[in-house]
């Protein structure tokens, strides 16, 4: 349990649910405003044109994929907030810094974890390939 005070949950509470609200919105103007690149490029495009088509749309499904994975920490942090588990960090259990969650009132880990969490990302993208 945390010592989370009323006043910073109710604010914590608010911040992510404006934060579902934009994130939602996003996701449905992406799934929405999607139409085939055929349809824009005409009926008999060359391949030059295919690839610089299918370039764009990857590049706009993964604007989607990163609104959709926010999407999903705030929604986990708003159980932890019901749970009572919101603003232990969900590696090591410390509390996490006030200061860190009126920033960034979706983030699950210490500042530590979190650093030691992205390096271990970067490091296996980066080691996988040898
Ligand atoms: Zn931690």
């Amino acid at each position: 349990m945390t010592t989370l005070n009323s006043e910073l949950e109710h604010a914590v509470s608010g911040a992510l649910h404006d934060r579902l609200t934009e994130l939602d919105r996003q996701i449905t103007e992406s799934e929405t405003g999607q139409e085939p690149w055929t349809s824009r490029a005409g009926e008999a495009p060359d391949a030059g044109d295919a690839s610089v088509a299918d370039h764009l749309q990857t590049k706009e499904r993964s604007l989607e994929q990163q609104a959709v994975d926010q999407r999903n920490r705030v929604i986990d942090a708003l159980q932890r907030l019901k749970t009572g588990d919101y603003g232990e960090c969900v590696d090591c259990g410390t509390e996490i810094l006030v200061d860190r969650l009126q920033a960034q009132p979706e983030v699950e880990r210490c500042l530590r974890c979190q650093q030691a969490f992205e390096a271990n990302h970067a490091s296996a993208g980066a080691g996988s390939s040898l």
